[in-house]
């Protein structure tokens, strides 16, 4: 079949070219899961056997975080949407076929409500105006819904209207927050931000426990997926209880809280971003945990300074971004030498590469790999891999 049948067929995007978010949309799920079960296969077989790839029931609208870029057109219509990949050309977007349909909405109407309240968007070249960017996230069993307006000023006229107005037509938003981006950055989000109305972050539930989530803390956009992913991640783990357990590059804590929850004698958990870790602390307490404590820092650094402690963790648990890990990292892992180590990965081919580094310096060999679809419609591939000592 033709690839424009094919995106009749499946009911493409519009914007599917222009937008480049969604890569394989032209292909249908079936053919996406085994494009993505494929790759991982090429990139891993060496490693082991490939379990197949998990993938979403509905596999739409799965978005909890969405962002929208606001600018003013020649003709002075005011436009939102997304940056095409890899550019910074913004694209229009009003409905998005993964993103969450309520935040979609609220991205609309705050386009639409901008004129009435002569506010104006923000131009990157003159760098004068007012809204950059809006950012909505939702807690998905909690209902909670953060929009947080990015200005490149910090005056908002009429603030209290607007946010008032805005509420009326979304009772459902939990808390406003302006963040202050004044900078000529690809960065969404600026340092400085005022809460408008609420407690400034939502809260979402996974696996049995709670977390909150700021604006600037990582959390993984699919929760179904996530419940899924995080589930593997502990039966990997395989705990018996006590095991001292270190959750590395951990966001605001979600791996290491469930495991905890789950029987772990002693969680530490290390990241690099202070806001992430500042959620961490506090989640541990919502959840009313005592044996899990959280560190700033870069995990590989914290992963040499364990190392050459007598601390000997049981388990290692490590959640690396694109990247990958770092040599500093594996190096000391192997000198560590945890009996278990369970690796997600949101990057098959530096995982490729880590579990190489691993196969040629020590005796840890993999024992399982599942790969899970988080992201439908695009290119990326999560995997959970088991890893032990011969
Ligand atoms: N385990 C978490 C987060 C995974 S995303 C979850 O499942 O939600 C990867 C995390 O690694 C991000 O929170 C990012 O801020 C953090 N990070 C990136 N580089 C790091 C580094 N060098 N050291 C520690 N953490 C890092």
């Amino acid at each position: 079949m033709s690839q424009s049948k094919q995106n009749i067929k499946n009911g493409s995007c519009p914007v599917y070219k222009k937008c480049g978010g969604c890569q394989l949309q032209n292909l249908s799920y079936e053919e996406q899961l085994r494009f993505k079960q494929n790759k991982v296969v090429k990139l891993l077989k060496s490693f082991g056997r490939v379990e197949p790839i998990i993938g979403m029931d509905n596999p739409y609208h799965y978005r909890n975080k969405v962002q929208a870029a606001f600018f003013t057109d020649r003709n002075g219509k005011i436009k939102s949407g997304v940056y095409q990949s890899g550019t910074h050309r913004i694209v229009s977007v009003d409905d998005c076929q993964i993103e969450d349909k309520l935040a979609d909405e609220i991205i609309v109407a705050i386009r639409k409500m901008l004129p009435s309240f002569r506010l104006t968007t923000y131009n990157e070249d003159t760098r004068k105006g007012f809204l950059r960017h809006v950012l909505v996230k939702r807690g998905f069993s909690t209902a909670q819904v953060m929009v947080v307006l990015v200005t490149g000023t910090p005056i908002f006229p009429s603030k209290n209207n607007f946010v008032k107005a805005l509420r009326e037509k979304f009772p459902q938003i939990t808390t406003v927050v302006q963040n202050i981006n004044p900078f000529k950055t690809n960065l969404v989000l600026g340092e400085r931000q005022n809460i408008l109305y609420g407690n400034g972050y939502i809260e979402d539930e996974l696996c049995g426990c709670r977390f909150r989530i700021s604006t600037k803390s990582f959390y993984q956009i699919n929760p179904i997926q996530t419940e899924v992913l995080y589930g593997k991640a502990i039966e990997f783990a395989g705990l018996k209880g006590d095991e001292t357990i270190l959750d590395t590059y951990c966001g605001v804590g979600t791996i290491g809280i469930i495991a905890a929850k789950h029987g772990a004698g002693q969680v530490i958990g290390v990241e690099l971003n202070g806001d992430a870790v500042r959620d961490a602390i506090q989640n541990a307490k919502a959840n009313q945990l005592n044996n899990i404590r959280f560190f700033k820092g870069d995990a590989g650094e914290f992963m040499e300074s364990v190392a050459e402690e007598n601390t000997k963790p049981d388990i290692v648990m490590m959640d690396p971004p694109r990247a990958g890990s770092s040599e500093q990292f594996l190096s000391s892992l192997i000198k560590m030498a945890p009996k278990t180590v369970v690796y997600v990965s949101c990057n098959p081919e530096t995982l490729a590469r880590d579990l190489g580094y691993l196969r040629n310096n020590s005796s840890y060999r993999v024992k399982r790999i599942q790969p899970v679809d988080m992201f439908p419609h695009t290119q990326h591939i999560e995997t959970v891999v088991l890893i032990t000592k011969k």
